[in-house]
């Protein structure tokens, strides 16, 4: 992996350039996108669980 030149403080989602408060799967983001990773990643793991038992 590179060292990127992340500027403390700064929320790693793109496009968004909110306060970093919380540390995600997706790196360290401002609450609101915190929020929205959180909820993304409960729905893909239903999805995911979903998926499995329709496969089996
Ligand atoms: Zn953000």
């Amino acid at each position: 992996m590179s060292v990127q030149p992340v500027e403390p403080g700064q929320c790693d989602t793109p496009r968004c350039d909110g306060t970093a408060e919380e540390i995600t799967p997706e790196g360290y983001v401002c609450a609101s996108c915190a929020r929205e990773i959180e909820h993304a990643y409960r729905e893909a793991k239903r999805r995911d669980r979903a998926g499995q038992e329709v496969r089996q």
